[in-house]
């Protein structure tokens, strides 16, 4: 099933709008997410960064935690754990641990009836396979391919060199990963930078059919990082989302976060060809000074011009045969209750 198919489908029967000037089935999608960090120590130091301490300064969240908080998810609606960690270097000793770590969350998030998608930066091969077995999408932003960054904002960032970035696609796609990767704009890359970082990524989608979405993410200042850049300004972004509409292929979403926009800008991407809203939950942990709106009030902004907002899982339907069978029948039930009550929670079905 082709993504615009389903959100044909999903928007049937939908109540009509009070606006004479909607247009029925302009569906925006979004996530209902509570995002999760192991760790928020990070071996790389990117100037921008408002998430990392330094190794050792971020004691992991331990698993009794995770385990008493995500029943209460479960209560509250939570469909997605954005599993967003920072990075243990890669020949670390405890680097064997940090990833055991995120899969006994990951299994505790699906214990609980949770759909688990992590994003850890870049793993190895036996990596990802061991995360996807619990996981039921992946994701990893590109940034942006050109290797200018890296003598500036990610001088000191050795994850960020487009060429490992574009590995881990890769690897996804031979893995069969459901993946969600995106751009970071407003580093000090050029318009041309943006052509090249989509088509990098439309290219890979071509050869393994895996990217659901990319998300472009315009940098947006924070207290906390150490070299104060500027904010991306919205006509750039609106740009932004223009050329990924004519560089991606059709079946692939393209994802504002509506937490770095104005409503104005956040309309003005939608008419663009935005798509969707990504995982909303009440902290950014990425961009802590910007809080997430809630459903509710981003429904209601943008109602009045035609939008409806609507619930999707972290998987996209068309990858559901994809899943690692233990993972199917969880999936499934969301599905089921989604096409049923949007809100409603449903029952575990993983087993402990
Ligand atoms: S942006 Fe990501 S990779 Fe860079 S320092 Fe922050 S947490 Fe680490």
């Amino acid at each position: 099933m082709v993504m615009g198919q389903a959100r044909a489908d999903e928007s049937c029967g939908s109540s009509p709008l009070a606006s004479s000037t909607f247009t029925p089935h302009r569906v925006v999608t979004y996530s209902r997410a509570h995002t999760l960090v192991p760790t928020y120590e990070c071996f790389n130091r990117c100037t921008y960064c408002n998430f990392r301490t330094d190794p050792g300064q971020s004691p992991w969240v331990s698993l009794g935690q995770v385990a008493r908080q995500m029943p209460l998810l479960h209560q509250q609606g939570v469909c997605e754990v954005l599993v967003l960690s920072g990075e243990v270097a890669p020949h670390s000793p405890r680097r064997a641990d940090w990833l055991r770590h995120i899969y006994q969350i990951c299994e505790l998030a699906l214990g609980a009836g949770l759909l688990p998608h992590t994003n850890a930066g870049p793993l190895s091969r036996d990596e990802m396979a061991q995360l996807q077995q619990v996981n039921v999408s992946m994701g990893l932003m590109v940034e942006q391919v050109t290797p200018s960054l890296l003598e500036t904002v990610h001088r000191h960032a050795p994850s960020k060199r487009p060429e490992i970035r574009l590995q881990q696609l890769e690897w996804a796609g031979e893995l069969g990963i459901p993946f969600t990767t995106g751009l970071l704009l407003g580093l000090g890359e050029s318009e041309s930078d943006w052509v090249d970082s989509l088509r990098a990524i439309a290219t890979l989608h071509t050869r393994y059919g895996h990217i659901q979405e990319v998300i472009l993410q315009p940098h947006s200042p924070g207290q906390q990082q150490l070299q104060r850049g500027t904010a991306l300004a919205e006509t750039a972004l609106v740009q932004a989302v223009q050329l990924a509409k004519a560089h991606l292929p059709k079946n692939v979403a393209i994802q504002i976060p509506p937490n770095l926009v104005s409503r104005e800008g956040l309309l003005a991407c939608l008419e663009a060809g935005a798509t969707d809203l990504g995982g909303l939950s009440p902290v950014d942990e990425v961009n802590p000074d910007y809080d997430h709106p809630t459903p509710e009030s981003l429904r209601a902004a943008i109602a009045p011009a035609g939008w409806q907002l609507q619930p999707r899982l972290p998987i996209y339907p068309q990858y559901d045969p994809w899943l690692p069978s233990p993972l199917q029948p969880l999936v499934h039930t969301w599905r089921a209750s989604q096409r049923g009550s949007r809100s409603e929670p449903v029952p575990s079905e993983y087993p402990n």
